[in-house]
């Protein structure tokens, strides 16, 4: 068992906006077994050279780092995290670290039923699984790899290893998806999982996302309630990315709305990729290299400064810059690809969505 929290000797650490430093989302590889066309279109990619990556101790470091200057949710993602060997080593020794009050993990869901079990004993709190169809011929063409069973039968795993709160992701496409929204809700009641939908976003690596293919909030919300009848928000005080919602009867999903109604204002979330790059914002071209600060021997406390001087200047709004293209009408992908591959930490892939 790990000791209670210790959350009254942390000082609030806030950014240019007021904006507590709560939040850590953790990349473990930039690898990935899927393609889906939101994230990895392209046919080749440059991947981040292995003796780069950080090592479950520097992970753990790091993270240490972040919790004493105020973190205590910890998300573990990717690429595809579950390709990262001996991942119920790195969430025990996470979950060592009191101050981690909530430990969760987003995935495809094709590795997971195997290793459901594991992640359930190590200690991890939460699990969400990114599905974004519930045809098989459409996964395939979605993701371009032929593993739709596999993440059916992870998604099972998860309530079978004792996870309770499990979340679906479903990116919403105009065109691709968006007759299946219904389902993915039924689907969701099936598997007492609450399902939120994604609007498609601009990062770096959706080399194809255009406007017209957004399927809004607003046209999510019409065709949900043309099905359902009214739906009422979920009043909560909350940074959760996901805007809550209820149905008739009673079951909820969410809906982040980051390109049409972007929630920068209350954003608590950095990313550290695999290689130990600390981006303040998904959509920030520049980071703050900590894997070098580290094996370069700097101390604990400098680096800790390094963390608290770059949030305490922060002054992302990248979601809501991005819609202010909208009305000069220059709103397009965010980077071309030829600077993607000069640059892969801009990837979504690599710094972990
Ligand atoms: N591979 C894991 C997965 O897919 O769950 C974790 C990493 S993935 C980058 C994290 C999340 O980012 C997924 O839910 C994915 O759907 C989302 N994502 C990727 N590209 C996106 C885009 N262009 N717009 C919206 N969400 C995106
Ligand atoms: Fe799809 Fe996640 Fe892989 Fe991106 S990182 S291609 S969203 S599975
Ligand atoms: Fe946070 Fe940046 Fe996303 Fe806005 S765009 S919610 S600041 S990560």
């Amino acid at each position: 068992m790990s000791a209670a929290p210790l959350k009254s000797d942390l000082p609030v650490v806030q950014d240019t906006f007021g904006r507590p430093l709560r939040s850590l989302r953790l990349s473990v590889t930039d690898r990935c077994n899927l393609r889906c066309n939101y994230c990895m279109p392209e046919e080749e990619y440059t991947w981040l050279p292995r003796e780069t990556l950080l090592t479950f101790e520097e992970m753990t470091t790091l993270t240490e780092f972040f919790t004493e200057l105020g973190v205590d949710k910890v998300r573990l993602t990717g690429g595809e995290p579950l390709l990262r060997k001996d991942l119920p080593t790195l969430m025990r020794m996470l979950r060592r670290n009191p101050r981690i009050t909530d430990l969760a993990l987003t995935t495809n869901g094709v590795l997971l039923a195997e290793q459901a079990q594991a992640f359930y004993d190590a200690g991890l709190h939460r699990v969400t699984v990114s599905l974004d169809t519930l045809k098989p011929e459409r996964f395939k063409a979605l993701t371009r790899r032929d593993m739709f069973e596999s993440v059916l039968k992870g998604i099972e795993a998860v309530g079978q290893a004792g996870f309770k709160g499990l979340k679906l992701d479903t990116v919403a496409i105009r065109g691709y998806n968006d007759d299946e929204l219904t389902d993915l809700i039924e689907y969701g009641k099936r598997m007492e999982a609450e399902v939120r939908f994604i609007e498609y976003m601009d990062v770096g690596g959706a080399t194809d996302w255009s406007m017209d293919k957004v399927f809004s909030r607003q046209a999510i919300l019409a065709l949900l309630e043309q099905r359902y009848g009214h739906i009422e928000p979920v009043i909560e005080d909350s940074s959760a990315p996901a805007q809550r919602f209820s149905l008739p009867d009673g079951t909820t999903f969410g809906i982040i709305s980051s390109t049409t109604v972007p929630f920068c204002s209350t954003c608590d979330r950095s990313r550290l990729t695999a290689d130990g790059m600390w981006f303040l914002c998904l959509y920030a071209t520049q980071g703050v290299d900590l894997r070098q600060s580290l094996r370069a021997g700097v101390s604990r406390d400098e680096i800790k400064a390094r963390i608290l001087a770059g949030w305490q200047g922060r002054a992302d709004r990248g979601a809501e810059r991005r819609k202010e293209l909208e009305p000069l009408g220059i709103r397009a992908r965010l980077v071309e690809i030829e600077r993607l591959r000069e640059d892969p930490r801009l990837e979504m892939h690599t710094r972990g969505g």
